[in-house]
């Protein structure tokens, strides 16, 4: 299997928050072989190897269906269209995540409205749903932010009780689970992204549906190709989100190595967790450490600048996720004055941490070293 340790190249003593050339390298040998192959098959769209990655994608996330899309915001949009839901209904969405989540709802002809998050696990607030609730609300998109799930029994009593569906916004979850089940397959439906950063990342863009629905997979299949389920039939009025021949076979090369590296990054978390002692660095909620995938392991402290530059000083490389709240964006205009304490507290405190499999112990005692003596 893929080992990184032997072909790490010297760092320079600069450890770069993520390195995807190096990450990718131990996959060229195997993605050069599918992709001559698929160069020599004539075929590039909706084909052989889309089906062979939405069937181990399927059965990886044990959901009876996988639909290939083009994106991560694609695959949100395609559920909330899909469902066929009011023109404005209401999706309830946590005001502390990526703009894509909130984005794809607005798309859909829906009203998002913010539920804030749990300072401790950043995941939305089950005990915030409810009072968010209205006549016109429909269905509650979580997201599993930073590789967690959220707490999908609270949430999934919640939506039994009012009526609402739910889906799961998987795009930083590849592989992590709940109650013995994985990310994808705890709610109606879940949107999956395999931008070249996520813990299963493409070398382009691609992102997937995972469903137990028979009827929004059959839906989401034709949505995805202008609404056409018979060739030149158009039963709805669809958009062009295919998965392309090309990603689905790096894809599918890249998978079965998922949960290996998936296990590299949960022994760094283990370590950042157990040994970074420095009181000014407010550490992750821990949780089930095997059962997270720790897409970012995201740390807050008061002056985050400073300890930038700090990090920075020490060649480490470390980033923001995310340093502005939707709600502040001017793309959002109309929630600029709105308040959201705890999002803007998080969004003002957090920085993330270099966390990938391709870290080397040494480089991640260093880190640790560094952060302990700040
Ligand atoms: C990456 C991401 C998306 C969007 O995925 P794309 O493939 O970039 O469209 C959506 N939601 C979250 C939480 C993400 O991290």
């Amino acid at each position: 299997m893929t080992n990184f340790k032997n072909t790490l190249s010297t760092r320079k003593n600069h450890i770069p928050f993520l390195d995807l050339k190096l990450l990718n390298r131990d996959y060229e040998k195997s993605i050069n072989e599918v992709l001559s192959k698929k160069i020599a098959s004539g075929w590039y769209i909706l084909g052989e190897e889309v089906k062979v990655f939405e069937k181990s994608f399927a059965e990886y996330c044990e959901t009876k269906h996988c639909i290939g899309v083009a994106n991560g915001l694609d695959a949100l949009l395609l559920l909330l269209k899909a469902s066929d839901f009011p023109k404005g209904s209401e999706v309830l969405v946590p005001s502390n995540t990526y703009i894509a989540s909130i984005l794809a709802i607005s798309l859909a002809g829906l009203t998002p409205v913010l539920v804030e998050p749990d300072i401790h696990t950043y995941l939305i607030d089950p005990k915030k749903i409810e009072e968010k609730i209205t006549k016109n609300t429909k269905a509650i998109l979580v997201v599993h932010l930073y590789g967690k799930c959220c707490e999908m029994e609270p949430i999934n009593e919640i939506a039994k009780r009012n009526n609402l569906k739910v889906f799961e916004d998987a795009a930083q979850s590849h592989g992590a689970i709940y109650q013995n089940k994985k990310a994808g397959n705890l709610s109606d439906g879940a949107g999956f992204s395999f931008y070249p950063t996520k813990n299963l990342g493409a070398m382009g863009d691609a992102g997937a549906v995972t469903t137990n629905d028979d009827v929004l997979a059959s839906k989401i299949r034709a949505l995805r190709n202008y609404g056409s389920g018979e060739k030149y039939v158009f039963e709805e009025q669809g958009i062009n989100s295919r998965l392309d021949e090309m990603q689905a076979a790096i894809l599918s090369v890249k998978l079965p190595n998922l949960d290996n590296e998936n296990k590299v990054r949960q022994s760094i978390a283990k370590r950042y967790l157990t040994e970074i002692n420095n009181p000014t660095i407010t550490l992750p909620f821990a949780g089930t450490i095997m059962e997270d995938v720790w897409h970012l392991f995201v740390v807050r402290t008061r002056d985050r600048d400073k300890f930038r530059e700090y990090l920075s000083q020490n060649k480490i490389g470390s980033d923001v996720h995310y340093p502005v709240p939707p709600h502040q964006q001017l793309a959002y205009k109309d929630w600029n004055n709105d308040s959201y304490p705890i999002s803007e507290k998080i969004h003002q405190q957090v920085i993330s941490l270099p966390l990938n499999a391709t870290l080397l112990e040494e480089e991640v005692s260093y880190i640790i070293e560094k952060i302990n003596s700040y």
